[in-house]
């Protein structure tokens, strides 16, 4: 750890939302538990999604952590997570750029999709350092895709085609590339450029899950980053693993409990993420294949896609458009837990009894999943979510694809879905007894220990930590 005394002040300045702001807050954690002076710079509203956990750091392990809120502004407060990459927030021009001239820290880390950002950070010479939520994998597949363009030299989206120049052969379709892989936006070259100008990035990842990623980034590509993750593993403590992101829509207790009564490694976790809506037919899939299958699980239900013909409203959000009587017979049976709106993920997963869990591949839930030991059944949906797909099953290989083929935005009405055929067959491969599973659980569980070391004191990310506090420390010192 660097020492208290010359301590470097970073800001972090986390995006509105769930799969971002999460880790960015784990994040600052992380650096205040190495001695850096962190403060989290955000909106009040948002503020109040993690104020508790900031407090028991500052206040019961004295740990230099606080957070600084901007005034209150109707235009970016958000405080259902469900801020999207487009949101808007360069209301926060002003204040940034008042709170930087006021205390000029050290270096501020800031989320890519606050766009605007950088030209205040930049013109104000503060080192600035980008957050993009993203791990070494995905975005070395980015990279590659926007160099070569395989995807322009297939026939059909549904046509294979490998990513050229990686350490391994991805195999990838145009029907799974995101938008913006596609198509860059302004607004995606925006931050791509902003990127290349800043000091470097914090990745939310560990040396260990992907050597030849980070190696690849950093040496082929030459992008200066830090490894400093899972920053997860921060929560330590049950109120922390709790709370984090928002308060749980279960008790703690009635989860746990239920968790306790089953059998180890027999559950399925099923979520996906704070953002994404499937369609009401696509619930039912799920539903139908769950009861087709003999394994207890847990499901979260978020939002649902309702037809894009219809205008969404209040009362179609809380309709959940189950098969008729499902709910009541997992329930008598004690067969599922159904969980609607938000799940202490965390707590969840690093439960004995958690045997897999069905995931979207959002980064954060496939770290969680990765350090939490648990084999995952891959269903990406939007954003960078197929790379890490390939991650999950083809380089590491400690999952199962569903068989999710099309990427579509998180808001956007999907046409393609996953038949319950392919999710039961999904579930029994995942959850059944067969050679195959079992060393995909010794796999995980290798590199869940992995994880772990990293972020204790000598391990590479709990190195990479410091090295960064250490370089913005230099400037001080000369
Ligand atoms: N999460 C949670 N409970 C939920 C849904 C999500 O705690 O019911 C957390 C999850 O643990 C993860 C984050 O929200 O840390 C979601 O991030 P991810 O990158 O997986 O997906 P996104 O929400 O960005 O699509």
């Amino acid at each position: 750890m660097v020492s208290e005394t010359n301590s470097v002040h970073i800001f972090f300045f986390p995006f509105v939302g769930g799969g971002h702001q999460i880790p960015m807050i784990d994040t600052a954690r992380a650096f205040a538990s190495h001695g850096a002076k962190s403060t989290i710079i955000t909106t009040l509203s948002n503020s109040l999604l993690f104020h508790n956990s900031i407090s028991r750091d500052h206040q019961h392990s004295n740990l230099p952590i606080t957070i600084l809120t901007f005034p209150e502004n109707p235009q970016i407060s958000d405080t259902d997570m469900s801020a999207a990459p487009t949101t808007d927030t360069s209301a926060l021009h002003q204040p940034l750029r008042r709170l930087l001239l006021e205390l000029r820290p050290d270096a501020i880390v800031v989320d890519m999709f606050h766009r605007w950002a950088a030209d205040v950070i930049d013109e104000l010479r503060i080192p600035r350092i980008v957050f993009n939520g993203t791990g070494c994998f995905s975005r070395c597949v980015r990279v590659n895709l926007q160099r070569y363009a395989p995807h322009e030299n297939v026939g059909s989206d549904s046509e294979p085609f490998v990513v050229p120049d990686l350490p391994d052969p991805i195999e990838l379709t145009r029907s799974r590339l995101p938008s913006f892989a596609r198509n860059p936006s302004r607004d995606f070259d925006r931050m791509r450029k902003s990127e290349e100008t800043s000091f470097g990035t914090v990745i939310n990842s560990f040396y260990d899950l992907e050597p030849a990623y980070a190696d690849y980034l950093r040496n082929v590509l030459k992008k200066k980053s830090w490894l400093v993750g899972p920053v997860s593993l921060c929560n330590t403590k049950t109120e922390d693993k709790t709370e984090r992101g928002k308060n749980p829509t279960i008790d703690e207790r009635s989860c746990l409990n239920w968790l306790n009564s089953k059998e180890p490694n027999s559950v399925l976790y099923i979520s996906f993420g704070s953002l994404a809506r499937l369609p009401q037919e696509q619930l039912k899939e799920i539903a139908y294949a769950l009861e087709a299958c003999d394994y207890s699980f847990i499901w979260v239900i978020g939002k649902i896609f309702k037809s894009s013909k219809h205008k969404e409203t209040e009362e179609e959000e809380t309709n959940w458009f189950l098969p008729d009587g499902f709910e009541q017979r997992m329930k008598e049976s004690n067969k599922g837990l159904i969980i609607r709106g938000w799940a202490p993920q965390l707590l969840i997963l690093e439960h004995s009894s958690i045997g897999g869990f069905m995931t979207h591949c959002g980064w954060n839930s496939t770290l969680e999943g990765v350090s939490s030991g648990v084999p995952m059944m891959t269903w990406p949906l939007s954003a960078e979510q197929f790379s890490n797909e390939k991650l999950i099953s083809r380089v590491l290989r400690v999952g199962v694809e569903v068989g999710s083929e099309e990427w579509a935005s998180w808001d956007e009405e999907r046409r393609v879905l996953v038949g319950r055929e392919k999710v039961e067959e999904a579930v029994k491969k995942m959850m059944g007894k067969s050679e195959e599973r079992e060393e995909m659980r010794r796999r995980i569980r290798e590199i869940a220990v992995k994880a772990r070391r990293a972020v204790e004191e000598g391990g590479t990310s709990y190195g990479d930590i410091d090295a960064l506090i250490k370089e913005l420390q230099a400037p001080r010192i000369t």
